[in-house]
């Protein structure tokens, strides 16, 4: 077993401090510079996601990260217990975003998708929201 769990609250913070973690967790593997960039990008867009879109910048909200190393795999696990999302599919497609007047540009599903192996997306309305997203490394 290899494993690493931590819960945050969704403070913008807290972006930059579970990217750079996961990042760190991953490195034992002795991973390239591009791919240890790939896994931190990929873990800022979901968290970010958490914060912005699942709890809409209240800091009380929980953010859970769960990873995984198995035969040299890496497994992340991003959850909230935010708003949710009503259609996964449609909210994963390139540039689809509910926050047009911000600076979203609707991309974050397809960078998490194409930075890494796999992605998967749970959620319900009013129940949250968990991204796992795997890589190989070693
Ligand atoms: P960008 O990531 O490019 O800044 P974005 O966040 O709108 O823009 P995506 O990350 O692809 O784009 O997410 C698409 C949409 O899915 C969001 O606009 C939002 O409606 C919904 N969404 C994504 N993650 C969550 C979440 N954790 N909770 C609730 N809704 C979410
Ligand atoms: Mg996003």
């Amino acid at each position: 077993m290899d494993t690493l769990s931590i819960k945050v609250n969704a403070l913008e913070a807290n972006e930059s401090f579970l990217r750079s973690t996961v990042g760190a967790y991953a490195s034992r593997l002795n991973p390239t510079i591009e791919i240890v960039a790939d896994i931190k990008t990929a873990v800022s867009e979901a968290v970010t996601n958490s914060i912005v879109h699942g709890y809409e910048c209240d800091p009380k909200g929980i953010i859970s990260v769960n990873c995984e190393i198995l035969n040299g795999v890496l497994t992340v696990e991003i959850s909230d217990t935010g708003k949710g999302i009503p259609d996964v599919e449609q909210a994963m497609q390139d540039f689809y975003t509910t926050l047009k007047n911000e600076e979203r540009s609707g991309l974050g599903f397809t960078i998490m998708k194409s930075f890494m192996d796999s992605l998967e997306v749970f959620s319900a309305p009013g129940e949250g929201t968990t991204v796992k997203m795997k890589k190989q490394i070693a």
